[in-house]
């Protein structure tokens, strides 16, 4: 951490030596880090002296992965303001909620989000900023290509405890809450993120200048994952910017476009959900795409199957694999496996990035449980965040003397990876039986003929939940649930065999970050009826 820029604001600063390299891409549009400077700093200086933002202002962005939701993210946090990224694909009750919530004094938004604000906006007076309007702006409302650019950042001091951020959590499990992060956690994670990428390396006894040799240079990472989330802010975005990368902004997911842009941008980092890999190694034209600048395949977010990183060996032999866990509350990652790593311990998320330490407790005492058994993973470091922006019982809850509660169960091993069992959640308890959904997906996920699949508790009389399971398989495979209890008999214990099944073509309902939602899923098994029940 002592090595970290102080400040995001530094990091724009620093940022002027990379001069014209090409820092976005979108579609054909290209962006250097000298020109993307100088809209930073005319941006910044317009949000003070026009909108009067200060120091602890909250600027939302509602916006797709556009350029501009980069250029407003930087410049609003070098006024420090506190940049509240809204979920691009809320609703406008959903958006209203997070204005609301946060306070924001201005909205910076594209015009997908600016109609759905229709009304919103004048009641609760907050002007907005707009992003390649497509017509006749409102009153109140400015054009953002319309403000000039700037060749210095105005002054303004930041200290790495200042509040830099408000990312709402997913939801998946309740209603969103605002996560208050710092500018130590973002620099934090950054220089954490390095060095877990090259953590394999030294491991192995290599030195640090043949790790240098090893690294790409230059970096080129796709942004397949929505800026609006933390992963995609903290981890792929500022992993780019700090090493002067290029990022080549996706509007939206789609397998097809990511394997194309790979292939034209000669992209070396990838990080996506699981599933977004297994889409693309799906994909008709993955054999046909060169993929050979890809240097690292890393998924996050959500449960990966152990598969997974036998099948990026196989079809990318010369990138690394990369598995990374991480919260919302803990600015993203907390855990890293990679390269060499990653293969050995295939059903683990890493041992803890250099700025965190984590341990497994008892979820009701909260005392720390000997290696190997399954508990609840519990955080402290410079990535935790202070906690939740104006619900102190539910920070209270969490946050307790430096230590951040997941809600994830977990198990340690003696070398210190970290195995994810579970989220508290998604437990199901059958019988008094405890089964993980996340170990019963991934005896699913071996089976060739499944694309995607989740596991969850379905109330029974008698047994209080039974084991369910949607499937979704590869288009034109016939598969039968009679088939995949046969396939898992033999690799899950008989207690833990999905007793009621859907099995279907179509994609599961999956939120913007890509990850399940298994709230969504319940209810619909819940009301598939008897005819599923075996
Ligand atoms: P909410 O708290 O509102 O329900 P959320 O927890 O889904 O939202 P995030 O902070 O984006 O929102 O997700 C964090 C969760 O994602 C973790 O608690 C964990 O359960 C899961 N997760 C993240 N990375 C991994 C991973 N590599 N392996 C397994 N699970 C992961």
């Amino acid at each position: 951490w002592k090595n970290a820029p102080p400040s995001v604001r530094a990091m724009v600063e620093n940022s002027r030596a990379f001069g014209d390299q090409d820092f976005l891409v979108y579609d054909d549009e290209r962006l250097t880090y000298r020109e993307h400077f100088t809209r930073v700093a005319g941006l910044a200086k317009e949000l003070m002296e026009t909108y009067g933002i200060a120091k602890g202002d909250r600027v939302a962005i509602a916006m797709r992965n556009y350029p501009e939701w980069v250029i407003a993210f930087f410049a609003a946090s070098c006024t420090g303001a506190i940049v509240v990224p809204l979920n691009a694909w809320w609703t406008a009750r959903e958006l209203e909620f997070g204005l609301r919530d946060s306070g924001a004094k201005v909205v910076i938004a594209d015009q997908e989000r600016l109609d759905l604000l229709g009304s919103v906006l004048p009641e609760l007076e907050i002007p907005a900023m707009v992003a390649r309007p497509t017509k006749p702006l409102p009153e109140n409302t400015r054009d953002i290509s319309t403000v000039a650019s700037a060749e210095e950042l105005p002054a303004v001091d930041l200290d790495p405890e200042d509040d830099a951020t408000l990312f709402y959590t997913s939801g998946t499990t309740g209603t969103p809450k605002g996560a208050l992060g710092t500018h130590r956690n973002i620099c934090g994670n950054v220089v954490s993120q390095v060095y877990s990428g090259v953590r394999g390396m030294l491991r192995l006894g290599h030195t640090l200048a043949e790790v240098q040799a090893a690294t790409p240079a230059p970096m080129v990472s796709l942004m397949a994952v929505p800026l609006f989330h933390a992963t995609g802010c903290h981890t792929v975005l500022m992993g780019a910017f700090e090493r002067g990368g290029t990022l080549v902004l996706m509007y939206k997911w789609e397998p097809g476009t990511a394997l194309e842009l790979m292939e034209r941008e000669r992209v070396t980092h990838f990080t996506g959900v699981p599933t977004m890999l297994t889409q693309m190694y799906n994909h008709p034209d993955f054999e046909d795409r060169d993929l050979s600048s890809l240097t690292v395949m890393a998924s996050g977010g959500a449960s990966a199957a152990p598969v997974l990183v036998e099948r990026t060996t196989q079809l990318l032999p010369a990138a690394a694999p990369g598995n990374g866990y991480g919260l919302t509350e803990t600015s993203s990652m907390t855990t890293s496996n990679r390269g060499i790593d990653y293969v050995i311990h295939p059903d683990s998320v890493g041992p803890p990035v250099a700025i965190c330490e984590v341990e497994v407790v008892d979820p009701a005492s909260r005392e720390p449980l000997p290696i190997g058994e399954v508990g609840e993973l519990r955080i402290k470091g410079a990535n935790v965040v202070k906690g939740y922006w104006n619900r102190p019982d539910a920070t209270d809850e969490v946050f307790v003397d430096g230590w951040f509660y997941s809600g994830d169960l977990a198990r340690l091993d003696d070398e210190g990876f970290v195995y994810i069992v579970d989220r508290a959640k998604d437990m199901i308890i059958r019988g008094g039986e405890n089964v993980y959904s996340a170990e019963v997906e991934a005896a699913i996920h071996q089976h060739p003929n499944v694309t995607d699949c989740a596991v969850i508790g379905v109330e029974h009389e008698v047994l209080g939940e039974e084991v369910g399971a949607v499937v979704q398989t590869k288009v034109g495979s016939s598969l039968t649930d009679e088939e995949l209890r046969t396939f898992l008999a033999d690799r899950i214990a008989r207690f833990k065999i999905p007793t009621r099944w859907e099995i279907l073509e179509d994609e599961l309902p999956r939120n913007a970050a890509g990850k399940l939602l298994k709230r969504e899923i319940k209810t619909h098994l819940d009301n598939a009826g008897e005819t599923t029940r075996v």
